[in-house]
């Protein structure tokens, strides 16, 4: 991705995957961007695994940690996302305070305000531990990657949340706050029962929810939402809109044909869907998808943004955001 010789490794059901570089300036590492990774939750630098001693595991870590440069904006201690990964939580708890109280007297934290690294602590079990730096604008601000959202009781699914991670996710705050304001005009292309429609109009959208099937809740007589029984692959609206989000069951393709219409014909400004992937060969998929997208715009003249990530609340499918630049 970033030309770089290295390689790759990864157990079945780790939880992470590690990449080794071959003489590489840590410095080229920061050129790998978050943001473009699909399948990973967290982007973290790291050092060499340390085995530390069940009598004493604060001396040596301090020691590998004085070894690193720079001061750290905080400190945080990780696992990976498996039940042994899970089990650590008590051990973070008893031990994480004892490390962050000797990093400050050695005065290794900077002013909360700075944008130092963060120093994370990636435990592999309570002897092995990675060292590792992630910096501002180039990671998942939540911890692990993994979002901790509440879900809405008034929302119809919990497919709420799905949405909520994406527009967090896809869109930086600036750009989130600039691109979806309240009383613009969003499609919602298989709403039922209405998840990501209530979002919108809690955001202060209008929506069209299109979907044979019967919306949930406070939707149904929402003065912002018009529901509509019609065929998301064929529906379109008179008016252009702002969005159009898709959460159709539909073979990828489809939907990035569909999509990209959509924005090539100036029906919509900008557009979050899902691909929802088959079982193999998932990456080819996404190129496939990303391949029809590029072919579509491009006949139409129209440079774009396309980002696109495995969320936390994802599973056999990714989050798509598309944008006329
Ligand atoms: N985003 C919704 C939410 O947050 O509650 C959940 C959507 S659910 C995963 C998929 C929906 O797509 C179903 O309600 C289904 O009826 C609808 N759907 C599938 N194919 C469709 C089509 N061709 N036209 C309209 N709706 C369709």
């Amino acid at each position: 991705m970033i030309g770089l010789d290295g390689e790759a490794s990864a157990e079945e059901g780790q939880g992470f995957v590690s990449w080794q570089g071959q003489g590489v300036n840590p410095r080229r590492m920061q050129e790998l961007r978050f943001d473009q990774l699909i399948f990973a939750r967290q982007l973290l630098q790291a050092y060499d695994c340390l085995t530390l001693p069940e009598q004493d595991r604060l001396s040596p870590l301090l020691a590998a940690i004085a070894e690193i440069p720079d001061k750290f904006s905080d400190v945080v201690f990780e696992g990976p996302d498996t039940n042994d990964g899970k089990a650590l939580s008590g051990f973070f708890k008893r031990f994480q305070p004892k490390l962050i109280e000797s990093l400050q007297a050695a005065k290794r934290l900077a002013e909360p305000s700075k944008a130092a690294p963060r120093l994370h602590l990636f435990w592999l079990d309570k002897q092995h531990c990675l060292p590792a730096l992630s910096y501002l604008h180039n990671r998942s601000e939540w911890p692990m990657g993994i979002p901790r959202l509440k879900m809405p009781h008034e929302a119809p699914s919990r497919s709420t949340l799905k949405l909520v991670e994406a527009l967090h996710t896809l869109m930086s705050d600036n750009e989130l706050r600039e691109r979806m304001r309240a009383g613009q005009r969003a499609v919602d292309l298989g709403a039922a029962p209405g998840g990501w429609t209530w979002q919108l109009v809690n955001r202060g959208l209008k929506v069209i929810a299109v979907d044979n099937g019967p919306l949930k809740g406070s939707l149904v007589d929402d003065p912002l939402v018009q529901h509509l029984r019609e065929d998301g692959l064929r529906y379109r609206p008179r008016k252009a809109v702002d969005w159009v989000v898709c959460d159709m069951v539909e073979k990828p393709s489809r939907i990035a044909q569909l999509i990209a219409g959509w924005l090539a014909d100036g029906a919509a400004r900008q557009a979050i869907f899902n691909l929802k992937l088959p079982m193999k060969k998932r990456y080819d998929e996404v190129h496939r998808c990303f391949a029809i997208i590029d072919d579509i715009l491009d006949r139409a003249g129209l440079s774009y943004i396309l980002r696109a990530k495995q969320l936390y609340h994802d599973r056999e499918e990714i989050t798509c955001f598309l944008a006329k630049k």
